[in-house]
């Protein structure tokens, strides 16, 4: 009967390293339609690495690291290790920030002995009145390497730029392509620029990319998924995948992620690999053939 398959079926699972917390998402799985991945820590690793300094006018380098990594030590954010690690790298010793604020998709602010730094995308200078446009095509060619430009700015003036490379999983692209094989789509929800995003989508072969989503918007991006292309699975790693991997028909989460995305989830990738996914769905049609 079905208890013993489905035992079967999450013992074969365990052995390949997925972890099925749901029994009904091992039905479901099967029949997916769409694929929704979190771009940072599922696609890639989660790792960024400074790449690009760009300094405006008479800044020194030394000085940019220390205002960014002084307000980025007060962050949790994958962007924010990077740039402190680079500080740290440079022998820099970081100072104090007061006032620290995380701006949602945007950035972090704080005042560092006096000066309001300001450390983000095009969108938090602009609320700040921040005027980078003397910059707009190095941004543009640092996000077409699918590098995330971040910009750095005390009192109203830039300072400069600050690009980080966040390399791709080694088995991202392959799994990919095998599910757009097997006639599943699949999509890359990030909080990243459009044309980051893009390149990093056309990297790994994503059909359909949603970038510049607000944390809280995810939820909403696999609803319209769902309305498109019927079961849509997600597939995440972050605290704020969370709610998305509740509204997803299956909810996959990253075993190297937090616990919180562990916890939301039906099935665990415990190696943390695209690739299990795959097996997974084979498992999934290999179980209930056996059913039936
Ligand atoms: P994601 O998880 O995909 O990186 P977020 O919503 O966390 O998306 O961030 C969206 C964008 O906001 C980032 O690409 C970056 O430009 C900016 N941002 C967020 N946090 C920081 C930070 N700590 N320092 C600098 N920029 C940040
Ligand atoms: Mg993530």
């Amino acid at each position: 009967g079905t208890p013993t398959a489905l035992m079967v079926g999450s013992g074969i699972g365990a052995e390949k390293g997925i972890l099925i917390r749901n029994g009904e998402a091992i039905q479901t799985l099967k029949d997916v339609k769409a694929i929704a991945f979190d771009k940072t820590g599922t696609i890639t690793k989660g790792k960024p690495e400074v790449t690009d300094i760009v300094l405006v006018g008479e800044v020194k380098q030394q000085e940019l690291l220390y205002y960014a990594g002084t307000i980025e030590k007060a962050s949790e954010h994958p962007l924010a290790f990077a740039i402190v690690e680079r500080a740290k790298t440079e022998n820099i010793d970081l100072g104090d920030v007061k006032d620290f604020n995380a701006e949602f998709g945007k950035g972090v602010t704080g005042v560092v002995e006096g000066n309001k730094i300001i450390i983000g995308n095009r969108k938090l200078m602009e609320d700040n009145l921040v005027d980078y446009m003397g910059y707009e095509d190095q941004l543009i060619s640092l996000e077409e390497e699918a590098k995330t430009a971040m910009l750095i700015s005390k009192g109203k003036q830039l300072l400069g730029i600050i690009a980080v490379a966040d390399p791709i999983k080694e088995d991202s692209t392959n799994a990919i392509a095998q599910l757009e094989k097997m006639g599943i789509k699949t999509a890359m929800i990030t909080g990243d620029n459009k044309r980051t995003a893009e390149a990093i989508g056309k990297k790994v072969g994503i059909s359909h990319v949603i970038p510049e989503v607000l944390p809280d918007g995810k939820v909403a991006e696999i609803v319209k998924l769902q309305g498109t292309f019927g079961l849509v699975a997600m597939v995440g790693d972050g605290i704020n995948d969370a709610p998305a991997l509740k509204q997803a028909n299956v909810g996959i989460a990253i075993g190297t992620g937090t616990d919180i995305a562990i916890e939301a989830a039906d099935v665990t990738l415990v190696r943390g690999e695209l690739r299990g996914i795959i097996s997974a769905i084979k498992l999934s049609a290999a179980t209930f053939r056996k059913i039936k």
